[in-house]
C-alpha cells in the first residue's frame, strides 16, 4: 500500500494512442455557459489537500472535487498522509464533491473493463463504508489514461470523467474526458492566470487538477502560495468557483433544453 504508483507518469510510446483517444468522442455536448466557471480538483488525494487545499477554497465561499481512490486511505505516500474517512466527511459536510480515481489507481489504458467496473464498485464501497451519504457522480482516469472502449463503457451513474489533457472545457466537449490543466510545475502560476483571462474571456469552463497542498509541494502538487494566488485572481475577477458534479448538470441541463 505504502508503493502505490500515484505519479501521473506518462508511459512510454503512449501519445500516438493518447492522441486517437482523445480524438474518440464519447459524450458529446456542447457547453454554454452564462459566465465562466472554474472546478478545482485533487487527485487521489493527501491530507494536505483536503485540509489547506480546501480551506483556501472555503475562505471565498468556494467549493471543489476530490478525487478519491480508497487504495491508500489512511496510507503514507510520496505526498505524505492520504486521506482518511474524517478528511470524506468534512469535505462532503462543507459541500464539497467527493468524485471517485478507482480504487486501485488503475493505469485504465491497460485495464479490461470488467476489472474497472470491479475497482469502481469497491472504491464507492469503501467510500460508502467511510460513511460517505452523496452519490459519486464525477470520475477522474488516473495517470489520465484511458481507451475508447472505456469512454464508450463509463458507467451511466458518472456524468463526467476527468482527464488531464489541457485546455479549456468550451464550444462541443466529451464528458466522457474531461480536460484538466495542471496546477503543478514549472511556470504553473503564469499558465494559469492566462487560462483564468482566457476562460473569463470565452465565458469557459476551466477545471484544474494537483495533488498535495503544501509550503514545499512535491513536483506534482501546489504550493499554499500558488492556490491562494490562483484563487484569489477568479475571487477578484467575480468567477464562481464549483465542483465538477455541478458544473457538469448545469451544462447538462442546458443542452437538453437546446436539443429536446
Ligand atoms: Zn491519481
Amino acid at each position: 500500500m505504502n508503493q502505490a504508483p500515484l505519479a501521473p507518469v506518462r508511459r512510454p510510446g503512449a501519445s500516438p494512442d493518447r492522441r486517437r483517444v482523445q480524438r474518440h468522442v464519447a459524450r458529446p455536448v456542447r457547453v454554454r455557459l452564462a459566465r465562466p466557471v472554474i472546478s478545482f480538483t485533487f487527485d487521489d488525494f493527501p491530507k494536505s489537500a483536503a485540509t489547506r487545499g480546501a480551506k483556501i477554497l472555503e475562505a471565498v465561499g468556494a467549493r471543489g472535487t476530490w478525487y478519491a481512490g480508497c487504495g491508500v486511505a489512511g496510507a503514507h505516500t510520496q505526498y505524505g498522509e492520504m486521506f482518511d474517512a474524517g478528511d470524506i466527511a468534512r469535505l462532503a459536510g462543507a459541500g464539497h464533491e467527493i468524485g471517485c480515481h478507482t480504487f486501485s489507481h488503475l493505469d485504465c489504458g491497460r485495464t479490461p473493463v470488467d476489472d474497472l467496473y470491479a475497482d469502481m464498485v469497491r472504491n464507492a464501497d469503501a467510500l460508502a463504508t467511510m460513511g460517505l451519504e452523496t452519490r459519486l457522480v464525477s470520475f477522474a482516469w488516473p495517470f489520465g489514461e484511458t481507451t475508447a472502449t472505456l469512454k464508450d463503457g463509463l458507467p451511466s451513474r458518472f456524468t463526467t470523467a476527468r482527464g488531464t489533457a489541457p485546455g479549456l472545457a468550451e464550444g462541443r466537449i466529451d464528458l466522457a474526458q474531461l480536460p484538466a490543466n495542471a496546477l503543478f510545475g514549472a511556470d504553473a502560476q503564469k499558465r494559469a492566470l492566462k487560462l483564468l483571462e482566457q476562460a473569463l474571456r470565452r465565458k469557459a469552463w476551466l477545471i484544474f487538477y494537483t495533488h498535495d497542498v503544501a509550503a514545499r509541494p512535491t513536483e506534482w502538487g501546489a504550493s499554499t502560495a500558488l492556490l491562494e494566488r490562483i484563487v484569489a485572481a477568479a475571487f477578484a475577477a467575480g468567477v464562481e468557483m464549483a465542483p465538477v458534479g455541478e458544473v457538469a448538470a448545469r451544462i447538462l441541463a442546458v443542452d437538453a433544453s437546446t436539443h429536446p
